[in-house]
């Protein structure tokens, strides 16, 4: 049993400045430790929480970021009402053994006159891209900062934001920024919605219509194992899954290539299909890996 000594040092230091955020992670570099970052914007789940432990088995020093970054969100979007719960989060990163929480204000992160921003690479053009004008430029710009503050050797990402995580590989290559980058596996709840902080806006009658989400890109991935290669028939079928849900507000509904996230028209190798839809008035994104058989 843990002592009440032991229960302390467990817990996570909590840092809000980029000062003492570099001297945390100076300490653990000088020792020789190699640096894990995991950039989220808190309202943790399971999914975050895995990316925490993949950090924690592959270095010796986890630093997760908690910052709803505003830069990232249109004018239009829920930035005002994103969940921020911070003391909660830092419960679940005690509880899976993250060292150092980064939760800076705004203006630690952009003080007054800071204008500087990444202009993301091509592979941010298309869809979340084209459907939130601005978002991947604050992503880029946001992560780039905290890959210099954390000095990471490692950076892990989730598979739940596909574009994202191609931009931000694409831009740590551009820039020739010294960090590797790892994508985890979309975590899902049980019945296969893929875990998300904005799920706590849906109403119990919204949860069960999101769910056609991920059954029609189950039913994709089926029809493409059964021999469909024509990615319009595999998008036609995921487009029915949807309209029989009652979903009606679709962003997009894609087949692309995994490296470029072109579309592409037949399955001639492995393909990402990609879907954005609102549910009620939450927007929702998932994706799922085809394999050609
Ligand atoms: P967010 O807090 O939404 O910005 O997400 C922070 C990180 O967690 C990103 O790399 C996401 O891709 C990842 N993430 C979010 N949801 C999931 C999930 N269900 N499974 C795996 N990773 C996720």
């Amino acid at each position: 049993m843990s002592t009440p000594t032991s229960l302390a040092t467990e817990r996570p230091r909590l840092v809000h400045t980029a000062e003492e955020l570099r001297a945390g992670v100076q300490a653990a570099r000088v020792a020789g430790r190699r640096i894990g970052l995991v950039p989220t914007m808190g309202a943790l789940h399971e999914g975050h929480l895995s990316l925490v432990r993949a950090a924690q088995a592959a270095c010796g020093l986890t630093v997760v970021t908690v910052f709803v970054n505003p830069t990232q969100f249109g004018p239009q979007e829920d930035f005002d009402k994103y969940p921020r719960t911070l003391a909660s989060d830092v419960d679940a990163l005690a509880a899976c053994r993250a060292d150092l929480v980064f939760a800076p204000s705004r203006e630690e992160m952009y003080p007054a006159g800071c204008s500087t921003c990444v202009e993301p690479p091509a592979v941010a053009r298309r869809w979340e891209g084209e459907c939130r004008p601005g978002h991947f430029r604050g992503v880029a710009t946001v992560v780039l900062k905290l890959f210099n503050l954390a000095q990471a050797d490692v950076a892990f990402f989730g598979q739940k934001d596909y574009q994202q995580a191609a931009v931000i590989r694409q831009m740590a290559q551009d820039l020739n920024v010294p960090v590797e980058i790892r994508v985890c596996p979309t975590v899902r709840e049980p019945d296969g919605l893929a875990m998300s902080s904005r799920n706590r806006y849906l109403s119990a009658d919204e949860r069960r219509q999101a769910l056609a989400i991920s059954r029609s890109l189950r039913w994709a991935d089926q029809l493409a194992a059964g021999g469909e290669r024509r990615a319009a028939k595999l998008a036609e079928a995921m487009q029915g899954v949807l309209a029989e849900a009652q979903i009606r507000q679709i962003d997009y509904v894609a087949v692309v290539d995994p490296d470029t996230l072109e579309p592409v028209s037949e399955l001639a190798g492995p393909a990402i299909a990609l879907i954005a839809a609102k549910v009620g008035t939450t927007r929702l994104i998932d994706n799922w890996r085809i394999e050609r058989t």
